[in-house]
């Protein structure tokens, strides 16, 4: 095979040895308490894992110590979870405790696992991308703080995962998380006539446009929108730098529930909108803090044991997950969308639960 520079190095290289030893030989696992984990092969080999509550965006200063403390405590292997916890690799047993402690003394919370809530994945925020409606980072730190119970107990009817993409494009899992916070847009694209012919392909950004809301300007060498048409998606900015559609007024935070990917049980699950609209209130964001712990709080008091947030609303109903977390039911949740039919629920069962 030809040698390459390109994609990435075959993850096994980076495996501590007791996991290439058995790898597809594990026999069970269990999770001995809040962050720690045990893996026990069928060879009688045994891994721990302890796993820490993470940022998404890390100093080097903090990589660092991360390092440091997987020397000491595991050869040096660590890994992170694809919902930015830090993994660390044991398979010393005697160990444990030591790094436990360690980790305690410097604030790094442990937890995350079975009926708890992991970190929060998130996008970039107003840090680093160019389509943002909220930011990323800010309101996962300030959710994540109000909810660190959660992470460092399992006292949950089950796993909850939140997730965080500051707009639609979505790099974030909202659509597939038990309570989704995703950036909206609401005012169309602004375009900005002397540069759109100097930046922009106008056949491009004309088909860049799911809705057909674009059209060309041949006079001005530049675009019109149709502001009907337009559902604030932001493609065309993408494609067009000229057609910015940051607005500090207007932009803001959307709630989504009821997602999931994991298999167990039922299907996986599409997030269904529940909050339309909330303020860009920096730095500590309280609307959205309220009204995530509301959701959060409620399922842990209806849910029943093993239930996610999905499979309890699907028992109850949307009315009645209305009802018991009061939030209001508005036109900003029927779907007008040219294939929402498909998406409408076509019976007259109701259901009150
Ligand atoms: Fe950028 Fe949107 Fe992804 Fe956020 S979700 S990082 S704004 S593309
Ligand atoms: Fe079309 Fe989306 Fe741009 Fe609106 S924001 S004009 S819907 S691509």
């Amino acid at each position: 095979m030809a040698k390459t520079d390109i994609g990435p190095p075959n993850y096994r290289n980076f495996m501590p040895p007791v996991m290439q030893k058995n790898y597809g030989q594990w026999k069970y696992h269990e999770i001995l308490q809040p962050g720690l984990l045990r893996h026990v092969a069928e060879s009688g080999d045994e891994l721990y894992t302890v796993r820490a509550g993470s940022g998404r965006l890390l100093s080097t200063d903090h990589l660092r110590e991360i390092c440091e403390i997987a020397d000491k405590y595991c050869g040096g292997y660590l890994r992170f979870t694809s919902r930015h916890n830090v993994e660390f690799l044991l398979t010393d047993r005697g160990k444990v405790d030591s790094l436990l402690a360690e980790l305690k003394s410097k604030g790094y919370p442990v937890g995350g696992t079975g009926h708890s809530i992991t970190s929060i994945v998130h996008t970039q925020g107003w840090v680093h991308c160019h389509t943002p409606a909220t930011d990323a980072s800010g309101p996962v730190k300030a959710v994540m703080d109000e909810l660190y119970e959660y992470f460092v107990t399992m006292k949950l009817p089950s796993q909850l995962r939140i997730a965080l993409a500051c707009c639609l494009n979505m790099c974030g899992a909202v659509h597939c998380s038990d309570i989704a916070i995703l950036g909206i847009h609401r005012t169309v694209p602004k375009p900005d006539h002397s540069r759109v012919p100097n930046v922009c392909e106008i056949p491009t950004t004309v088909a860049a446009c799911p809705t057909g809301a674009i059209r060309p300007d041949p006079k001005a060498k530049s675009v019109v929108i149709n502001e009907e048409k337009c559902m604030y998606c932001g493609n065309c900015y993408t494609v067009c730098p000229a057609l910015p559609l940051a607005d500090a007024e207007n932009d803001g935070i959307s709630i989504w529930v009821g997602g999931k990917v994991s298999n167990a049980r039922t299907a996986p699950m599409f997030s269904k909108l529940v909050i339309p609209y909330l303020p860009n209130n920096p730095p500590r964001w309280p609307e959205t803090v309220a009204a995530v712990k509301n959701i959060v709080e409620v399922y842990a008091r209806n849910g029943r044991k093993h239930e996610r947030m999905g499979e309890w609303i699907n028992r109850v109903g949307w009315e009645r997950f209305f009802q018991l977390t009061r939030l209001e039911f508005t036109d900003k949740h029927i779907d007008d969308f040219t294939l929402a039919p498909d998406t409408y629920r076509t019976t007259t069962q109701f259901k009150w639960g």
